[in-house]
């Protein structure tokens, strides 16, 4: 699989897109306005942002599970979504139980801590 390329403001997958006026190739993201030109910097930039980007997947997992309570007093930060998932769990390092929030628009998946 080759390397996808992420947003830097969302984490969500950037698509290629071609610039016609400027004959270059873009990235560009659908869930907002961010893009980058695609350049010979990206093989470290992916591997960065691939690792960031699992870890989005797994959170946006999260936000389908039928079984995790949700909760509509909050709203995401990124995108002002209504709902989000929340979850407890121990951050590494940390004592105690945090209790985490993931958005539920499934273009966004964002986390956030109490
Ligand atoms: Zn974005
Ligand atoms: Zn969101």
């Amino acid at each position: 699989m080759s390397a996808m390329k992420f947003c830097r403001e969302c984490n969500n997958i950037l698509y290629p897109k071609e610039d016609k006026q400027k004959k270059i190739l873009l990235f560009a993201c659908r869930n907002c306005d961010y893009e980058e030109v695609a350049d010979s910097f990206c093989v470290y930039r992916n591997e960065v942002h691939h690792a960031v980007g699992e870890r989005t997947q797994i959170l946006q997992d999260v936000a389908n599970d039928p079984t995790l309570p949700r909760t509509k007093d909050v709203r995401c930060v990124k995108c002002d979504h209504p709902e989000a998932v929340f979850f407890q769990a121990s951050s590494r390092g940390e004592e105690g139980m945090t209790l985490f929030f993931v958005c539920c628009n499934p273009a966004c998946g964002y986390r956030w801590r109490d």
